[in-house]
């Protein structure tokens, strides 16, 4: 078995550095309360949701699920991003969404069951797509409005229904700073469990037209070198950030040749 337990954008860790057990979960539940419980029978996977996480007792810690993401191989990234990617989609899949009845855990599979009409509902994800343009040896940052702290971020957006990712991503380039790209290249993708988020990122090079920001979303955008970056960008353990240090690499080696 694999137990997880999670508050927030938070995961619960040990410590000592061991892994959660049966008796840490039986712990923290009943010092925290719990908002949510799955379990999942193919993998083994366990998950609790927090509900107080002050009263968290001795021995454990509060730490940022995307830091984990970077601290941790493959395999554990995926386990704790699928348990909590569960415990979000089982929090907001009470209901069955075709007749309103109140949804139950089906015997066997990772799915909700509604007793009344049968419907099987899935987890779900959502593609969004974030993209690194290049112009010059520069790249394109990007400070949304929503943002207090003042980070310049890679342009991103949720996709819409019907289109392929390379259309969302001149969708959303043209739409949020009015710039035509070319030459997309796909870079990756993470799941992103804040609640059900693929992000799939790409890499562009500017082709045409004068920046333009569409002013309930971007409150400023501009190229940087990436060699002297604003002061705040996406913290280790993201896409964006990963996006954004293969450019600095680049221009790194390109400097020191
Ligand atoms: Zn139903």
């Amino acid at each position: 078995m694999f137990y997880f337990a999670f508050n927030n954008r938070d995961i619960i860790l040990r410590r000592n550095g061991e892994a959660l057990t049966a008796d840490d979960m039986a712990a923290l539940s009943i010092a925290c309360g719990s908002t949510e419980t799955y379990e999942e029978s193919i993998t083994g996977i366990r998950c609790l949701g927090l509900k107080n996480a002050e009263l968290l007792p001795d021995g454990y810690m509060l730490h940022p699920l995307r830091f984990y993401f970077s601290e941790h191989t493959e395999e554990e990234v995926l386990r704790a991003s699928r348990a909590k990617a569960l415990l979000e989609w089982r929090s907001q899949t009470r209901y069955c969404p075709r007749c309103g009845a109140k949804l139950t855990d089906h015997e066997t599979l990772t799915a909700r069951l509604c007793p009344d009409c049968q419907n099987l509902i899935f987890p779900r994800i959502e593609p969004c797509v974030i993209m690194l343009i290049h112009r010059d040896g520069k790249i394109l940052l990007a400070r949304n409005v929503n943002n207090k702290n003042g980070m310049y971020a890679c342009l991103a957006g949720f996709m819409e229904a019907g289109e392929t990712a390379e259309q969302a991503v001149r969708r959303e380039v043209f739409e949020e700073i009015h710039l035509h790209i070319r030459n997309l290249k796909y870079f990756g993708s993470q799941s992103w469990p804040f609640p059900a988020q693929l992000m799939i990122a790409f890499t562009a090079e500017y082709e045409s037209g004068e920046l333009q920001l569409q002013t309930e979303e971007i409150a400023d955008a501009a190229w940087f070198d990436p060699l002297h970056l604003p002061a705040v960008t996406p913290p280790n353990g993201s896409i964006a950030h990963r996006l954004i240090q293969a450019a600095v690499d680049a221009a790194s080696s390109s400097s020191s040749n």
